[in-house]
């Protein structure tokens, strides 16, 4: 951490003379990520393979994947971490490894696993982040941040003494404490119990107001509950990049669930012309996966002539985890 210090130190003496310029220009930057053609390769294996996606000013989108799609390892490169093998990264227009003190300054990062110094009490650990990015008015900020994230009554307390969705607030005052525009977040509720998923949730909806985030997780709920767009990334690779609610329409699939007074007969089914296949979930109900819309008017006729009363048919709707696991298996 000292070494990060005396660098970060170093570049801000050698980037002051044409950072005000910079500076000037990158706040009126007109997308907050832009990502193109990046790859990445660790030795033999290709983690990302040419990676392109923009995130525009004041969205809030999930990057999903499975584990080792290469989530983690993108989110590095963006932040100036990790450099790709190929490709270019902007943050705010900057190019990332032109300007990485900058770039820097525009992020807020929690990274995957949260790496904190349990030793050191909260308000400690948030006044020494403090000092790295060198922020005046560091006194008011702290307690700024700290009610914003909901540590109050933790702000004195050593961090080893915090429960997982408690060090997660603490991870995301370190990443909100130099109010930058971008925040980056690596898996941020992976681990912790329901309860506390629900509350991390909620603190990002409430600093993402005024932000733009970029968030992980494996978890498509996640996304639905809170990002406005989802990015899928499988193998290195984006399989998906839409909006939540198109993720849902263009994907979806005719599934209908039926009930009939009594039993329907295999010849009932067999007349009926662009059935899939059928799960029976009772004696006289059904599931059924259907090739278009025109099946439910047959069903409904069939079951006139028939003689066997359809008491009920709704259609069901295919889940957004169905379609991950579609888009990634
Ligand atoms: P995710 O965050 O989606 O789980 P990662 O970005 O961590 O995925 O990893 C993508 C792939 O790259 C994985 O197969 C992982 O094993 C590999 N990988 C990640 N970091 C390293 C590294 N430092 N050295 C070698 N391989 C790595
Ligand atoms: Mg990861």
């Amino acid at each position: 951490m000292i070494l990060y210090l005396i660098l970060f130190l170093r570049n801000l003496i050698d980037e002051k003379e044409d950072s005000t310029t910079i500076t000037i220009l990158a706040q009126n930057y007109l997308m907050s990520i832009q990502v193109q053609q990046v790859s990445k390769v660790y030795g033999a294996q290709k983690a990302l393979d040419q990676i392109s996606f923009e995130i525009n000013k004041g969205e809030i989108v999930g990057f999903l994947g499975p584990n080792g799609a290469g989530k983690s390892t993108m989110m590095k490169i963006i932040c100036g971490y990790l450099p790709p093998s190929t490709g270019q990264v902007s943050v705010c227009d900057l190019p990332v490894y032109e300007h990485e003190l900058l770039v820097k300054q525009k992020i807020g990062y929690l990274p995957e696993h949260n790496p904190l110094y349990l030793d050191q009490y909260v308000k400690e650990f948030l006044d020494f982040i403090a000092d790295i990015h060198q922020i005046p008015n560091k006194k008011e900020r702290i307690a700024e941040v700290i009610g914003l994230t909901g540590l109050s009554l933790e702000q004195n307390k050593k961090i080893s003494a915090l429960s997982k969705g408690y060090r997660q607030r603490v991870g995301i005052a370190q990443a909100i404490i130099h109010d930058p525009e971008v925040l980056i977040l690596d898996e941020p509720t992976t681990g912790l119990d329901p309860n506390q998923i629900v509350e991390i949730r909620q603190l990002i909806q409430k600093i993402g107001a005024e932000k733009t985030v970029m968030l992980s997780t494996h978890i498509m709920q996640e996304v639905e509950a809170i990002c406005s767009r989802a990015i899928i990334v499988n193998r290195g690779q984006v399989v998906a990049d839409q909006s939540v609610q198109d993720l849902k329409n263009n994907n979806q699939k005719f599934i209908f669930e039926i009930e009939f007074e009594k039993p329907c007969s295999k010849e009932f089914f067999l007349s009926i012309k662009g059935i899939l296949f059928i799960d029976q979930l009772a004696a006289d109900k059904y599931c059924i996966h259907c090739e278009n819309e025109n099946v439910r008017k047959a069903i409904v006729e069939e079951s006139l002539k028939s003689n066997n009363l359809l008491t009920q048919i709704t259609r069901k709707g295919e889940s957004l985890e169905h379609i991950f696991q579609q888009l990634t298996k």
